[in-house]
């Protein structure tokens, strides 16, 4: 070739885009053009002459390598992408071999900008992908969590997708899975506000992007230093997440870049960042769907439940209402016209019989009222521990007429360790009272009735057995559903038919379950379990709570700080019995809602559960249940916190005692009893102030009240009751709730404020259970009083201090 034509040639391969270079069949580097020197920075002078493997040491044992041998050997054209990847480049080329006469022309041209837009492209794909086909936002999470490791070449762990609530401020995280990492709550849930340092919580603050070498403040990473330094990870990217304004969560991701460069991966870390928004909104909005319809299907089941047993009810009892109310009018007709002419001793009997079906009628209505109100759900218990003295007393008491006329005898046999319960008062009242009745009806005259009690594990079981008729065994499964023996006849003195149903559903809203033993003519033994729940003695002084709190060194079953999984959905007072039992040195974890507090409980074992009773979609009594069924979960000790007892509530706004009317004679004296060991109440004559709008209902009391010495007076109406209870100074007050004027709640309240009747002990006495709006009046009352707080602490200390000590 000549001179000229060659330079014609070099001429060309200086203009061409893409670079050249060629090999002599030794592989030394014979040509090298402009364009070969702009795309590497090597420049002719340092590359001729050379080695090809000597300039690019990592081609020889590459697929590149191997196609520059093939070309060579074979004399035939190849071609190929390949990366090429030393401290120098990351590169990838399309190449061209063709071999020549000495040797081989290579022709390569820079396609790293399209590979890596391919790539991301492919990424970006399989990031959709996987968010679209998650059924749950934890999968989605995880998954995609999985993809932008992937994709940013870093370890799973290092890529956090954290969930933003908003109603609490509160990150949660949702991956790195809770497995793979070591994590504290702290980190799981990390709180968003100004104080916090981490960069999580800052992105959320501040709804920017925030790239930085502060890794110290990382959420993963930080714990991780030796692994962030072996990965040369040298910055932290964290994305806010947000929808429609709305803040949906934070990725915070980790970069082989330095934060100079790290944003160069930002603009495909965005279109990531805002797929995985969207998928995380429209999950939420999956989610919130999918528990609205659980509620409204429960909410439906119970409507048609209510339906049915409404229908059960009218089709069954009309009957049964009907015969004392016939009756009551009946004799009560004779009694009003025709007076005169009844001799004296056949009045006495009618009376007498207009009683007994009034008392028929009204037990009748008490169990039907019962019954469906926790058919339909409604029948809230309010838990609290009681000495087991107390029941064991009130069955005694209560069935006092019946053993007498019998000469029926109780035996009770309760062992030291059953020492009290803790359990809704009026309701366990009812299942005992219910049982033991049933025994002594049953029994034969100076027959024994036995009650025996113990503890099974985690489980107090109660027994209840006689010695009398036994039941057949053909109407042994009856027994538990709207029943009677002698169906036939309505008899004024008889039960109703409802006891056992009622006290069966009773024990099951406890936890609980009953079952029956029995022989036809021997006798019968009914027996039931329930959960124990634990609660502490009673500590008075606020000095040995302190003592709890700080010399109490708590340990839990792994010899670290014991955890407690605090199950509450509202976030509020979820975070303040964190803070109080994380003040005594506790571990601490919050689920939501039932569901994941039995997931939580299940995963994280912990050693106490504190337990909200009124949650949405699973309720405390469900989660209880679910929880003490659960082979991994039934010892785990349960604190009950219910928020909105009423009964509590009651109490704090300064009543001794809490009835439901109608209030039996003894019962009221019983309170009345108990208070009156106070000095004013030791007085001859002490003074009463019955406030209440029902006339008949105050009569009562007051005729109750009379006739045991006390000068009682009434008022009619809540502003009428207040004056009477600032001139005449009363020592003590009953209170009606509901009053058309001002309500009880208005009344107990504004008498709290005055000097005069701040100290006034006040009985509540209320004919129904306290509705929804009366709940919220309560609460207002209460927010303003601070004792609650107080007392919630303590009352919870106390109870976790109790259960280590039973440890
Ligand atoms: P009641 O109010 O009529 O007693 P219960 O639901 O308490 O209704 O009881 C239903 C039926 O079960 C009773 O009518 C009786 O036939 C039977 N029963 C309950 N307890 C006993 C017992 N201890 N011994 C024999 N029969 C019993």
């Amino acid at each position: 070739m000549s001179m000229n034509s060659l330079k014609k040639y070099e001429d060309i391969l200086e203009g061409i885009s893409g670079g050249f270079f060629a090999l002599d069949n030794q592989y030394r580097i014979l040509y090298w053009n402009r364009a070969a020197e702009e795309g590497t920075k090597l420049l002719r002078d340092e590359v001729l002459g050379k080695h090809v493997f000597e300039v690019f040491p990592n081609a020889e044992h590459a697929e590149i390598g191997e196609m520059y041998r093939l070309a060579m050997k074979t004399r035939k054209f190849q071609t190929l992408e390949s990366s090429y990847v030393d401290h120098r480049f990351e590169k990838w080329f399309d190449v061209r071999i063709y071999p020549n006469d000495g040797g081989i022309s290579v022709f390569f041209q820079d396609i790293t900008e399209q590979k890596r837009e391919q790539r991301q492209k492919e990424m970006l794909m399989e990031v959709s992908h996987v968010i679209n086909v998650a059924q749950h936002l934890d999968e989605l999470c995880l998954n995609a969590g999985e993809q932008i490791a992937k994709f940013m070449d870093i370890p799973t762990k290092f890529v956090c997708i954290y969930r933003f609530d908003a109603r609490s401020s509160l990150l949660h995280l949702m991956a790195p899975a809770i497995t793979d990492v070591n994590i504290n709550t702290e980190v799981l849930h990390q709180i968003v506000d100004v104080s916090t340092e981490t960069i999580a919580s800052q992105t959320t603050l501040k709804r920017e992007v925030i790239i930085t070498d502060e890794l110290s403040k990382s959420t993963i990473a930080a714990q991780y230093l030796g692994e962030v330094e072996q990965h040369k990870l040298l910055s932290l990217i964290s994305i806010p997440l947000i929808v429609q304004d709305e803040m949906q969560g934070i990725l915070e991701v980790l970069s082989h870049k330095n934060v100079k460069y790290a944003g160069d991966d930002m603009q495909m870390l965005s279109v990531i960042a805002n797929e995985l928004s969207i998928g995380i909104s429209r999950k939420r909005l999956m989610h919130e769907i999918t528990v609205k319809n659980v509620e409204l299907a429960n909410e439906q089941k119970k409507t048609e439940e209510a339906n049915e047993t409404l229908k059960r009810f009218l089709a069954t009892f009309s009957h049964e209402l009907r015969a004392p109310l016939n009756a009551i009018v009946g004799f009560s007709d004779i009694l009003t016209t025709d007076m005169e002419k009844i001799p004296k001793e056949k009045v006495k009997d009618f009376m007498k019989n207009i009683n007994v079906s009034g008392r028929h009628l009204q037990a009748l209505i008490n169990d039907i009222l019962d019954l469906s109100k926790i058919e339909a759900g409604r029948m809230e218990l309010h838990v609290e521990a009681y000495p087991i003295s107390y029941f064991v007393e009130n069955v005694q008491r209560v069935l006092q007429a019946a053993l007498d006329q019998k000469q029926v005898q109780l035996v009770f046999n309760i062992p030291d360790e059953v020492d009290n319960l803790v359990v809704d008062q009026m309701r366990f009242k009812q299942i005992l009272v219910n049982l033991v009745s049933n025994a002594v009806k049953y029994s034969n005259k100076g027959g024994i009735v036995t009650i025996n009690m113990r503890r099974i594990q985690y489980e107090i079981e109660v027994e209840v057995i006689d010695k009398g008729t036994g039941i057949k065994p053909e109407d042994m499964s009856r027994l538990f559903t709207a029943y009677r023996q002698g169906k036939n006849a309505y008899m004024a003195d008889e039960g109703t038919g409802l006891g056992l149903m009622i006290t069966k559903k009773l024990v099951e809203l406890h936890g609980g379950k009953i079952w029956v033993e029995s022989e036809w003519g021997k006798g019968s033994t009914f027996r039931f379990r329930i959960p124990i729940i634990v609660a502490g003695e009673i500590v008075e002084s606020p000095d040995e709570l302190t003592l709890i709190a700080d010399t109490h060194r708590v340990v839990g079953s792994n010899g670290e700080q014991p955890l407690v999984l605090i199950i509450e959905d509202n976030p509020q007072a979820g975070q303040l019995v964190q803070a109080y039992l994380e003040e005594a040195g506790y571990k601490t974890e919050i689920a939501r809602n039932g569901f994941e507090g039995l997931e939580k409980a299940k995963m994280l074992k912990p050693d106490v559960i504190t337990l909200d009773m009124i949650m949405p979609v699973k309720d405390g009594w469900q989660v209880l249940k679910e929880l003490k069924n659960h082979p991994l979960c039934a010892h785990i000790p349960i604190i009950i916190i219910s928020i909105t007892d009423d009964k509590k509530l009651g109490f704090s706004l300064g009543a001794v005692e809490y009835f439901v009317k109608p209030v039996s004679k003894n019962e009221l004296l019983d309170t009345i009893g108990k208070i009156s060991s106070r000095p004013l109440l030791r007085k001859k004559h002490p003074k009463v102030l019955v406030i209440d709008d029902d006339k008949s209902a105050a009569e009562l009391v007051s005729v109750i009240l009379e006739s045991e010495g006390f000068d009682v007076m009434t008022a009619l109406n809540g502003r009428r009751g207040i004056q009477l209870a600032m001139e005449e100074k009363p020592d003590l007050i009953i209170l009606d709730l509901m009053m058309p004027d001002i309500t009880g709640y208005t009344v107990a309240f504004q008498l709290k404020q005055e000097p005069e009747t701040r100290n006034t002990p006040i009985i509540i006495l209320t004919s129904h259970e306290v509705d929804e709006e009366s709940k919220e009046q309560l609460q207002g009352f209460i927010t303003g009083i601070m004792s609650k707080s107080r007392f919630t602490k303590r009352d919870l200390l106390r109870e976790i201090s109790t259960i280590e000590k039973m440890k």
